[in-house]
């Protein structure tokens, strides 16, 4: 036959680019069976059980399905405990992707921070960042030295609409460098994509700028890595001279700017498990590898089994895979706009891997004391089976001396696992949220009832206030 006079087919369909060969099954329960489990837990979704959540948003971290590529090499690992060559395949795929020399692995991202924090930052210190993710904040402040947020103003308001949200301010943080002096600063952070803003994306221009300022007052410069592959479809789609570039070589250069990264295997790993130190300078690995071995294990595994560095050395290829990213950050985008098409306001534009709804806007009627999103995110749960977190004041009110003060922004994260969900389940959602939104004037405040001293948001009780 003719070679055909057809015309391609085009598509604007962006289809999961996967079929699915093993699954899971999930448990649909009535809205009977949910408002009895949700106050057998105290109102806190924390503590209900996976089983009988239908589609669970509360983090994106480690909830992942891992491909048949990463299950095979789990098969084929090489549990050594020195030199194992699951090692050595890992080692490889982050010197290609990030260029830094030295790999110390951990097993998680908070690890890496740990050990990386305990060695370089010291009493009175402060580290600049765009906006530090908790973890990361948490062990610097462990180390006696101050965390820094220095985002844009932009990056700051959840309707402000600008491509790349998570910028750090250049301005401040010369300001900040000239104010404390170098010396005081031992490293400067950038968070690609800015977790704690909304998964915003950085410029490579920004991620450049942050690099040229560090070099001329010879300050190292980090990169928390944890969504290196988000942020670079996020540069490749939406910054200038990137559109031809892969994924892969925009990672490149991103980390070609930098001395050293911490990572998250959980996030853009793609494994359920597993995170890393990465960094150049000779010195500082040889300082951070003898409290590897303290904290995580011998420099040849770190806190991972050698099949999880299999798992990670293969997931961090597929994290960068162009029709992967694409429906990746249209899953995020898709829902987004089906919000937004009906009136719910969200942190504008969607980020890389959660949608963020206003609560603040959609309960009005609830003060900040009574936990609007906490409210909004129980309501997606009884009436749908969808967890998500609250990101308002339950999780940031309590202040040290025991007072409650409202948190700046009461946000319900809807933060998607990656591979895991469908389209189908995706308009699902959205129409679990509208209908949660049509009925939103029915919803009232919270109260806590029982709650420990410290991050309570993970194991409070609470009740609904009768009005
Ligand atoms: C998750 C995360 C971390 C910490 O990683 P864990 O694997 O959870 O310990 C650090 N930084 C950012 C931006 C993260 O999202």
């Amino acid at each position: 036959m003719e070679n055909s006079s057809l015309s391609p087919f085009k598509t604007d369909t962006i289809i999961e680019p996967f079929r699915i060969r093993s699954v899971e099954p999930i448990r649909f329960t009535t809205m009977e069976e949910r408002e009895k489990l949700l106050k057998e837990a105290g109102y806190n979704p924390f503590l209900l059980k996976a089983k009988d959540v239908l589609i669970d948003l509360l983090t994106d971290s480690g909830t992942g399905a891992m491909s048949s590529k990463q299950w095979a090499g789990m098969i084929e690992s090489d549990e050594s405990y020195a030199g194992s060559s699951s090692f050595y395949k890992l080692e490889s795929a982050v010197q290609d992707i990030t260029g830094f020399k030295h790999l110390i692995p951990t097993h998680q991202g908070r690890a890496a921070e740990n050990i990386f924090f305990t060695t370089i930052a010291n009493e009175g210190d402060i580290i600049p960042s765009n906006t530090h993710f908790d973890t990361t904040r948490a062990h610097i402040e462990h180390a006696g030295a101050e965390a820094r947020d220095l985002v844009i103003n932009e990056g700051k308001q959840p309707q402000s609409d600008h491509p790349f949200k998570g910028n750090m301010d250049l301005e401040k943080l010369e300001e900040t460098i000239q104010a404390v002096g170098s010396d005081n600063i031992p490293v400067i952070m950038i968070t690609v994509t800015n977790n704690s803003g909304g998964g915003q994306p950085v410029s490579m221009a920004n991620i450049k700028g942050v690099s040229e300022i560090a070099q001329k007052h010879d300050i190292p410069f980090f990169i928390d890595a944890c969504r290196f592959a988000e942020n670079a479809w996020f540069i490749k789609t939406r910054e200038e001279d990137f559109t031809d570039k892969k994924p892969i070589e925009i990672a490149q250069e991103m980390f070609s700017y930098a001395d050293g990264c911490t990572m998250s295997a959980k996030k853009d790993g793609m494994a359920n498990i597993g995170g890393f130190l990465a960094l150049n300078s000779d010195e500082l690995a040889s300082e951070c590898r003898n409290l590897e071995i303290l904290t995580e294990g011998f420099p040849t595994y770190g806190g991972m089994a050698g099949y999880d560095m299999e798992a990670v050395a293969r997931g961090l290829y597929e994290a960068l895979d162009p029709d992967y990213l694409r429906y990746r950050i249209r899953s995020i985008s898709y829902l987004g706009d089906k919000l937004t098409d009906a009136g719910i306001p969200i942190v504008q534009p969607t980020g890389g891997h959660a949608v963020y709804l206003d609560a603040k806007q959609i309960l009005p009627h609830i003060p900040p004391t009574e936990y609007p999103a906490w409210s909004f995110n129980n309501a997606l749960y009884l009436l749908g089976g969808i967890r998500g977190v609250e990101i308002g004041t339950v999780m940031f009110g309590k202040q040290p001396d025991g007072s409650e003060k409202p948190a700046a922004m009461e946000l319900v994260r809807l933060a998607f696992p990656r591979r895991m969900y469908t389209q189908s389940h995706v308009d699902y959602l959205a129409e679990v949220i509208i209908s949660a939104y049509k009925q939103r004037q029915k919803l009232g405040g919270y109260k806590i009832v029982e709650s420990p001293d410290v991050l309570r948001h993970f194991s409070a009780r609470l009740e609904p206030i009768d009005k």
